[in-house]
């Protein structure tokens, strides 16, 4: 694997984290890929999370902020600059009344969970998506028809000058699998307004979402989940695996990436249980081939949801 060599700023980064460098990433992913962090930074409290932002933007030193690595196919020539993964602290989760609090560091499950203890509705959907907050919040993750912001009633935020900040949701103008997060910011925590309901009730619709997503998900193999976005064809949105399947490209291989026989919406890395893992330059090359082909035969340009990080 290819190594950075030791950046002239190293040993410059600001005290209290401990950094590491390249460090290979492809285990902090849930798909397998990806090249080492030059500097990976482990961050145990946000007074040292604000000064590595803060720190980093001064710097022109890219911080890239990695939840549980669940929507990111890190390239095969790793991250330059300081990769920070929150999921190991700044996980803070608490309910109060009918409110939930949530940091970014938290895994969605825990949240889900915490909120269904407290007898509260309205988040289920997230205990089957597995990622953490911070990505979700990135990603306006979603699914069964919500989205993360739909109950969001307040958010927090590192600015560049790593100031916390409270942003009214609408600044981020959250969409379908996006937000407008600026240059250079980091989520911090949500706040959800849930409703009271039944705990049990709460619990057995999370037991069938999970079961539902045994039975349809490769989940057995190393993926990013959804790999493309849906698409809207004839002003009606389809399911973006539909679309691939149409296009007569589920099972597609290029050497350990393959579009699953299962799902044809995932792109599995299946050379990883045969012991010879897929690369990011695998994935890059099947998803080209993909899109080539679904604008070849459907004439549609289909959008990628994951997200490519890093350098070839
Ligand atoms: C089996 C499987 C099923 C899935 N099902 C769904 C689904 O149903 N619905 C859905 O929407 N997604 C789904 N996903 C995708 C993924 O789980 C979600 O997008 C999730 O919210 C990403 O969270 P994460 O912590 O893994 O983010 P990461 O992959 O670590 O990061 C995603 C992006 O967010 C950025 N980021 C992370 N933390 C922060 C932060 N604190 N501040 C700013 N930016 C940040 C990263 O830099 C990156 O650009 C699935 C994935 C898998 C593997």
């Amino acid at each position: 694997m290819k190594e950075w060599p030791l950046p002239n700023w190293f040993e410059e980064l600001p005290e209290g984290p401990v950094y590491t460098r390249n460090v290979p990433l492809a285990d902090y992913t849930t798909i397998k890929v990806g090249g080492p962090a030059e500097a990976m930074a482990e961050v145990t409290d946000w007074a040292q999370m604000a000064a590595l932002v803060k720190w980093c933007n001064a710097h022109a030193v890219a911080l890239t902020p990695m939840g549980k690595g669940s929507n990111m196919v890190i390239r095969d020539g790793g991250i330059a600059g300081v990769v920070v993964n929150l999921a190991k602290g700044l996980d803070a989760v608490r309910v109060d009344g009918n409110v939930l609090y949530a940091e970014a560091g938290a895994a969605n499950g825990t949240a889900a969970r915490a909120a269904r203890e407290a007898g509260l509705e309205g988040i289920a959907f997230f205990g089957g998506i597995p990622g953490a907050i911070g990505g979700a919040l990135r990603m306006n993750a979603g699914a069964y028809g919500f989205e993360t912001f739909d109950r969001i009633t307040r958010v927090w935020v590192l600015d560049a000058d790593g100031e916390e900040r409270e942003v009214a949701p609408e600044f981020l103008a959250p969409r379908y699998r996006g937000t407008a997060l600026p240059m250079g910011w980091l989520y911090k925590a949500a706040e959800w307004q849930l409703q009271a309901g039944d705990k049990e009730e709460i619990r057995k619709q999370m037991q069938e979402i999970n079961r539902a997503r045994s039975t349809s998900q490769p989940l057995h193999m190393p993926s990013s989940g959804s790999w493309f976005k849906n698409v809207v064809r004839d002003g009606e949105r389809v399911n973006a695996w539909r679309i691939v399947d149409e296009a007569g490209c589920r099972g597609m291989r290029v050497g350990g990436a393959q579009v699953s026989e299962q799902h044809a919406n995932f792109f599995v890395n299946a050379g990883a249980k045969e012991g010879t893992p897929g690369t990011a330059a695998d994935f890059e090359a099947l998803s080209q081939m993909v899109e080539a082909q679904i604008s070849e035969k459907l004439g549609i340009v289909i959008e990628r949801e994951v997200r490519f990080t890093g350098v070839e």
